[in-house]
């Protein structure tokens, strides 16, 4: 995701080089030898920020006293972070997931890399505008198809807290398993609670991620049969990582697309048909799309 805004603003001229791919997961990775070279190669790293990369963070300062290291989220109003209340200090730092917030960030790429090539400051605007146009378009779509779902549907629950900001931005409550990180496993007092809830509210689907082991969601499935209420897998969501590379779901776009997209229908709303490259095509042609399960 931060490889997605970084070409974006970077354009043609930059190599963008990943060092974690589909399915990995960022709480927890850590940099192998090939990434120190990577690393020590590179002109400038970016990194989400936000306590995201935990376990990179030693390496990631150390190269920041010799090259600059960005974080992208770095300048993003705090009071637009989702914070809960027990952690105060610590963001939610699944910022992606708000494609408004996240597009917010090409500026801060674009002034860091200006920085590098200033004689490229109005390439690098261009491209940020560009991106920060898209992930607004992106927003409007996530809220007209988000209407669509029942109002006492509107309840995500997932294997992590991966998606507050996306919740947010389609007015759905919702409950992870496991908290922010994925770093501390789920206790079965969590997931007896989410089961009340799912058994409570009659919530028909609940959701796997596409980086995180999904026993969890399973046994809330099983714990829900248990009690007589049927609920099911509603799809695999991309939480911290995007699908396969060269797949549309590998794009940061195509990641939002699929999740609002498996969201809304397992909850039982409506996603026009081409989802959000159509409603982006329309948009552009200025017409109305027709809706459809
Ligand atoms: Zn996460």
């Amino acid at each position: 995701m931060v490889a997605d805004v970084v070409s974006a603003v970077a354009g043609s001229n930059a190599t963008v080089t990943t060092l974690m791919g589909p399915g990995i997961d960022p709480h927890l990775y850590q940099a192998t030898r090939d990434d120190l070279k990577k690393l020590a190669a590179a002109d400038i790293i970016f990194q989400t920020g936000l306590d995201l990369e935990g376990r990179m963070a030693k390496v990631l300062r150390q190269f920041g006293t010799t090259k600059p290291v960005i974080e992208i989220t770095a300048d993003i109003p705090r009071d637009q972070l989702l914070v809960e209340a027990d952690s105060k200090d610590h963001p939610d730092p699944h910022v992606w997931m708000d494609p408004t917030l996240w597009s917010s960030t090409a500026d801060t790429v674009a002034v860091a890399m200006t920085k590098l090539h200033p004689d490229r400051i109005s390439e690098y605007q261009v491209n940020a505008s560009r991106y920060k146009a898209n992930g607004k378009l992106m927003a409007d779509y996530a809220r007209m198809v988000s209407q669509s779902i029942p109002r006492d549907r509107r309840i995500l629950i997932t294997s992590h807290d991966a998606f507050g900001y996306l919740g947010r931005s389609l007015d759905i409550q919702v409950r992870g398993i496991q908290g922010l990180s994925t770093e501390s496993e789920a206790g079965l007092k969590d997931i007896n609670t989410l089961v009340d809830l799912v058994v409570k509210k009659n919530i028909p689907a609940v959701f796997i991620e596409s980086t995180v082991p999904s026993r969890s969601v399973k046994a809330i499935v099983e714990g829900a049969a248990a009690r007589g209420h049927t609920v099911v897998i509603g799809g695999e969501l991309y939480s911290d990582a995007m699908g396969p590379e060269g797949t549309y779901e590998g794009t940061y776009q195509g990641m939002l697309d699929h999740n609002i997209t498996t969201i809304t229908r397992a909850l039982g709303g409506s996603v026009p048909n081409g989802g959000f490259r159509q409603f982006k095509a329309e948009s552009m042609a200025g017409s109305d799309g027709q809706s459809t399960r």
